[in-house]
């Protein structure tokens, strides 16, 4: 698996705590630092999956992304791949760019921040796009021939009520491209500390919406997925049969990634590492041989932890093949609570989040955590 950080964004939207910039730097900078990493860290390992993640690595021009592909094509074995994704921003998707894009034979999943296809839950989040942009950009990417999109949509933006969020959901249903849909990343709005939205919180000038209203969100949102024919593979993602995102699902199983940018993280099995978020070190650090970065090893007691907190987000659940055998007993006794509760199930495997579960699966984590 490869993750390539892409960390420019047209400007900044209120509620972001991505490592990103606004504002046009040197991209072609980046971009050479980015395809220098790719070259030092290249490895003979199959790669399956690779994911184009940011800000906005749409933002990249066509012969930028070009020569990021050709860094990859050249220094990894890409004969396996089975999904290359890129993240895009609506207003980036014209049919020229996307025609382009397909012409290069790699990207073949687009996970598009549409966030609402409302005018003005956009404004009051400072998107740049608008709702009928919004629109487009699915039907261009359909038109250009890409046939599996994702897109991102926000739960409990300040203002909404649960009518408004489904005007959303009728909008996706009545996209006319909308089969090319085939995944749904369905985030609950969280504030960041020091975002201009916890700002705007503080001093009144917006408001979130009350509890009971994201609970009959996520109530219009199940109903919708069951009526579009969408299963829930996490608390936040849904999809069409077959069409879970493979990148995303490998992060939640541990397995080993690549991350190559500033601000990007790696993991072998055992370490996390991740480099500097910042743009100025990352370029002249590569320049230099040496990409500036920090790690940790985790211990057992973390990497059960790390399994613990990802498992109990998805619907597989934890998997007791996957827990030392020496914490199973203890694990046993510390999830009945939960079951009697109706918010996990017992299977022969392990132990199953139901709905209502992944709803409380942080909580219920942390109180399964070892220390
Ligand atoms: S486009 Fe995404 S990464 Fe960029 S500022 Fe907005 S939320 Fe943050």
């Amino acid at each position: 698996m490869l993750y390539l950080h892409i960390p420019f964004c047209h400007h900044k939207c209120t509620y972001c705590g991505f490592y990103s910039v606004a504002g046009s730097r040197d991209r072609d900078a980046y971009v050479g630092a980015l395809c220098d990493e790719l070259r030092m860290r290249s490895s003979q390992q199959q790669l399956k999956t690779v994911y184009f993640g940011g800000g906005t690595p749409s933002i990249l021009s066509l012969q930028q992304l070009q020569r990021i592909v050709d860094t990859i094509r050249d220094n990894y074995d890409t004969s396996a791949l089975q999904e290359v994704t890129l993240e895009a921003n609506p207003e980036n998707l014209t049919p020229s760019y996307l025609d382009g894009l397909a012409a290069m034979h790699f990207v073949n999943r687009l996970s598009i921040g549409i966030q609402s296809f409302r005018d003005d839950e956009l404004h009051r989040i400072n998107r740049v796009h608008s709702a009928q942009q919004a629109r487009e950009a699915i039907h261009n990417a359909a038109a250009s021939g890409f046939e599996n999109v994702s897109i991102d949509l926000i739960m409990g933006l300040p203002g909404q009520t649960c009518d408004d969020f489904q005007t959303n959901l009728d909008a996706l249903a009545s996209l006319p491209d909308v089969e090319v849909v085939k995944h749904l990343s369905c985030y609950e709005l969280t504030v960041e500390e020091g975002s201009i939205l916890e700002r705007q919180l503080r001093m009144g000038r917006l408001a979130l919406p009350a509890e009971q209203t994201l609970v009959e969100e996520y109530g219009k949102l199940y109903d919708w997925c069951e009526v579009h024919g969408f299963e829930q593979y996490e608390v936040s993602n849904f999809c069409r049969p077959g069409y879970a995102s493979r990148h995303n699902s490998g992060y939640w199983m541990r397995t080993p990634y690549l991350g190559v940018g500033a601000a990007a993280h790696s993991f072998d099995g055992t370490c996390r590492r991740w480099n500097v978020a910042d743009i100025q070190c990352y370029v002249d650090g590569t320049a230099q041989g040496t990409v500036p970065f920090e790690e940790e090893q985790l211990s057992e007691r973390d990497a059960y932890n790390e399994y613990l907190m990802t498992a109990l987000r998805t619907v597989d659940g934890i998997d007791l093949e996957r827990v030392p055998p020496s914490l199973r007993e203890r694990l046993a006794m510390a999830v009945k609570p939960f079951v009697r509760q109706g918010l996990l199930t017992e299977t022969p495997q392990g132990y199953k989040p139901t709905r209502g579960g992944l709803l409380h699966a942080d909580g219920m984590a942390a109180t399964l955590f070892e220390v």
